[in-house]
Order: structure tokens, then C-alpha cells, then sequence
């Protein structure tokens, strides 16, 4: 397969992409990564992002589910300049609402020999399927109502016999297209269905409504996800029929389990509404579904980009073809990169929700960013939040383990404990600079140093052998806590 470089022709005006969801109340992980390419291709080029929503299958229609989506991926950035919210001059932008449209269109393919009427029940179909299993024959439709007579047609439609309107697929022919990922396919047209166009109830099926609507929304780019790759020389088909050029495509590569399965619900969490609820950063998690399929070019170190830079340095052709592992480790290891620095205000903000029923009183503000700062290296994402602060909500100091107490009974750690609480004691309030004087001092005075003096010390405040910074802990508590705390163990 040759891969076609040349992602924006000189003569297209302007770039106009368009993400095209059906609503079905929440966003997949991989539909994300899908509107993520279309906006940072359509900001790249100073183009136009489309949001249409696909919601001819009124089956699966959920309440609410548009809205939820247009919040959540403005949540995450990801904005509009046409679609239901902003409306545009190429509406309306819920395929529900163009129903005639499509009507029209089919009409004309039915006028130019390109799509007819079949009136077979569902029984029929059945049976038919049957039988090419039974004879190992690909199922698929027969073609059989192509040779209906006119007569016959209008007579079925009279009687109000129920119908579906199909593709007439041009028999014995090549349909050759170019994809900007996976460069260049070809297909048989004996091998594709003739597809059926308008379903009985008069809505279109996906194909028909994607077509029309691509071609009437001006879209140049059709960037989507590899499993609808197939569908695309039946969408040459019509674009051929209806006289109208056939966008460029570029479908980007599948997003895979880490044992290489498609990304799936059993696997683990695929909708968008989760990752944030659990308090991945926005920032972190654009960047990580960005690199989902795209990388900066071969031997580029890079890892970290803003939404800026990724506008700047995204173009197709460092999509890869082959499929992105969801590594949820190492969306782990960039959320923590980003939390640990992130602008403490900002950081605060979001993690108040996390803060709820912790014990924590986050009305004093400054408290909560203090235990914040000191907490934030250890976090994954925002709803660990609650498992840190435990060390400053315990009302008992509970040792990790029982062979900590011989540490907090060593002679060693008295001498320190001593010196410290009379330390401690002579000082209006602790700070980490008061609190790192006494400790040299006491090193000094006591020649006590290193493990044995700072790690009693934290095991008598927190219980435990490792976690924050002790000088932000100790600041925190406030001196009579810990004056307290260590006059246990003197
Ligand atoms: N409605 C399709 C979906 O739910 C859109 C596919 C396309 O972009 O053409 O993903």
C-alpha cells in the first residue's frame, strides 16, 4: 500500500471535518480520539470542526445523550464551529431533522439506475441467508429485486406492500480508492451488498445519510475510526452516482487492549464520563489520546504537548496505520506528571469534590492547598485524593506495621524525640524553615543523624515509613499535634 503524503490539495479553499457521532449516552474512549483528530486537523489548517449528530437510528435514541456529549468534549476542550449548539448555514445538524433530504437524493438514484425498490419480507431474507450459509457462500443479498419490472414496482408500491430502497452496486467492476493512512484499497464490486439505502420505516440506513450529508456539509476530510473503512466503496458508489467528488479519508487505526483485542467494555473503562469522573486532567488526558495513533516523527523524544502545540504539530501523515495500544499505565504515569505540576490554585479547584467527606475543612482554603501540595506527587488521578489524606484525618495514629515500634523505642529515637519536643515547644508556629533549623540542630547537638533521626520521627506523625514531605506535615498538623504525637514515644 502506498501512502498518499499529500493530505491537503492546493486547490481545496478551506478544510472542513466533521465528527459525526450517534448518541448512545455516553463517549467512547476511541470516539474521543476520533474528535480529537478532527478538531487538530481542522485548527491546523485553520479549517472548519462539524459536529452532526447521526441519530437516524431512532432504536437506540438515549435522553439527554446529545447534550452530555457536547459538555463533556467541551469539557475536554474539544469545540465546535458548526453543529445543534452553534447551527451553521449547512444545517440542521441532527440527521433526524433531514429526513427529506435523504428522501430526495434517493429518488434521484432511483431516477438514474443507481438504487431500486425490494419488497422482500423478512422471512425471505432469512431464508436466503440460510441457504448461503448452508451451501458456505458469502451472505449476502442476491440481488434478486434488480429484475423486477416497472409494473411490478408500482404495483407492490400500490398495494402498500412494505419496501426498502437498495444500491444497484455495478456488477463486475473495481471500486479504488486512496486513504490518507492506510493508502491505496481496492475491492471487487461483485463482492460488496447492495446496500440498502432507505429502511421501511423511510429513515436512511448510516451510508446514505453519511454521503448526502458529507457532500451537502462541504466536508474536504472525513477523518474516522478503521472500522468504517469497509463501508467506504459503497460510499464511492454513490458519490459516482450522485455526480459529487468523493472526499479525502483518512481512517485512523483501531485502539487496542493491551492484548492486542480491540479496546473494549470488558476490559476496562471506555467511556470518557469515567476517566474524568475518576479525575484524570484534561490536559492529560488530550495529550494521551493524542498520541494514540500519532506520534511527533521518528525519533522524537517529546511526550509532553499542550493542546497548542498538538494543533501546531499535528498532519496526518504521523498517524500510523497499524492499531494504538491503550496503555492505562502510562496514562497513569502522565496524569501524575501533570498534577505534579500543575498550577496550585488550579489543582485546588478540581480537587475540592475529591476533598468531600474526608474530614478535611476545605473553607480554610489555604490548609487544603498546603495538604494538597504535599500529597500531589503521590497521585495517579484525583480520586486517590481521599486514601492520602488519611494521615491528617486519623484520630489514632495506627503503625503500618508492629516492627515500627522498636524504631519509635530505640534509644536514639528518644534522644531526638527529647530534643525536638523542647524544640518544638520554644516556637510560636512550625514552618518548613523553622522545622528544618531544628532538625540540623538537633543533628548537631544530638549527633544524631540521617535514618535514625528523620525516621522515627515520621513513623511517630504518620505511622508510616514513607509519604509526604515531613516539613509540610508538620506545618500542617501544627505544633501542639505534634508536640503531642512524639511526647507518646519520649
Ligand atoms: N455515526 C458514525 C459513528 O457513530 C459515524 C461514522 C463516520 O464518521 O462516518 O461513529
Amino acid at each position: 500500500m502506498e501512502k498518499n503524503s499529500n493530505e491537503v490539495s492546493d486547490t481545496k479553499s478551506e478544510v472542513r471535518v466533521r465528527f459525526a457521532p450517534s448518541p448512545t449516552g455516553f463517549i467512547h474512549i476511541g470516539s474521543l480520539r476520533t474528535a480529537l483528530f478532527n478538531l487538530l486537523f481542522a485548527r491546523h489548517y485553520g479549517g472548519k470542526n462539524i459536529l452532526r449528530i447521526e441519530d437516524t437510528d431512532q432504536s437506540r435514541k438515549v435522553e439527554g445523550a446529545v447534550e452530555n456529549l457536547i459538555k463533556n468534549l467541551s469539557l475536554l476542550d474539544i469545540n465546535f464551529d458548526e453543529g445543534p449548539l452553534q447551527g451553521g448555514d449547512k444545517g440542521p445538524y441532527y440527521q433526524s431533522e433531514r429526513l427529506d433530504i435523504y428522501k430526495k437524493y434517493c429518488d434521484e438514484l432511483i431516477a438514474k439506475g443507481a438504487a431500486y425498490y425490494a419488497f422482500d419480507t423478512p422471512e425471505e431474507l432469512d431464508e436466503m441467508r440460510k441457504l448461503q450459509q448452508l451451501e458456505g457462500r458469502q451472505t449476502m443479498y442476491d440481488r434478486r429485486a434488480r429484475d423486477l419490472s416497472e409494473e411490478e414496482v408500482q404495483e407492490n408500491i400500490k398495494s402498500g406492500k412494505p419496501y426498502v430502497i437498495r444500491l444497484k452496486v455495478p456488477l463486475n467492476e473495481e471500486v479504488k480508492f486512496d486513504d490518507l493512512i492506510k493508502g491505496t484499497i481496492k475491492i471487487e464490486t461483485n463482492n460488496i451488498d447492495d446496500q440498502i439505502l432507505l429502511k421501511s420505516d423511510g429513515f436512511p440506513t448510516y451510508h446514505l445519510a453519511n454521503v448526502v450529508d458529507d457532500h451537502l456539509m462541504n466536508i474536504t476530510h472525513i477523518i474516522r475510526g478503521e472500522e468504517w473503512v469497509t463501508s467506504v466503496p459503497k460510499h464511492i458508489l454513490l458519490y459516482k452516482a450522485l455526480g459529487w467528488e468523493v472526499p479525502e479519508m483518512a481512517h485512523v487505526p483501531l485502539i487496542l487492549n493491551k492484548d492486542k483485542t480491540k479496546l473494549s467494555k470488558r476490559q476496562g473503562d471506555v467511556a470518557v464520563e469515567d476517566y474524568l469522573r475518576k479525575g484524570y486532567l484534561k490536559e492529560a488526558l488530550i495529550n494521551f489520546m493524542a498520541l494514540l495513533g500519532w506520534n511527533p516523527g521518528e525519533g522524537e523524544e517529546q511526550e509532553f504537548f499542550s493542546m497548542d502545540e498538538l494543533i501546531k504539530r499535528f498532519t496526518i501523515e504521523k498517524v500510523q496505520s497499524s492499531g494504538a495500544v491503550f496503555n492505562i499505565d502510562k496514562l497513569n504515569w502522565m496524569n501524575n506528571a501533570y498534577i505534579k505540576n500543575y498550577d496550585l490554585d488550579k489543582l485546588t479547584e478540581l480537587s475540592l469534590p475529591y476533598f468531600e467527606n474526608t474530614g478535611i475543612d476545605t473553607n480554610d482554603i489555604e490548609t487544603t492547598k498546603k495538604i494538597l501540595s504535599a500529597i500531589r506527587v503521590y497521585l495517579n488521578k484525583l480520586d486517590e485524593i481521599p486514601d492520602q489524606l488519611k494521615i491528617f484525618t486519623q484520630k489514632e495514629i495506627a503503625l503500618e506495621n508492629e516492627n515500627l515500634k522498636e524504631i519509635l523505642e530505640a534509644e536514639t529515637s528518644k534522644t531526638v524525640f527529647k530534643a525536638l519536643i523542647e524544640k518544638f515547644g520554644a516556637i510560636d508556629s512550625l514552618n518548613p524553615e523553622n522545622y528544618k533549623t531544628i532538625l540540623s540542630e538537633v543533628q548537631k547537638e544530638t549527633g544524631i543523624k540521617g535514618k535514625q533521626l528523620f525516621k522515627p520521627l515520621r513513623i511517630a506523625l504518620t505511622g508510616s515509613e514513607n509519604g509526604p514531605e515531613l516539613p509540610l506535615i508538620a506545618e500542617i498538623f501544627g505544633k501542639d499535634k505534634v508536640i503531642d504525637l512524639i511526647k507518646k514515644w519520649s
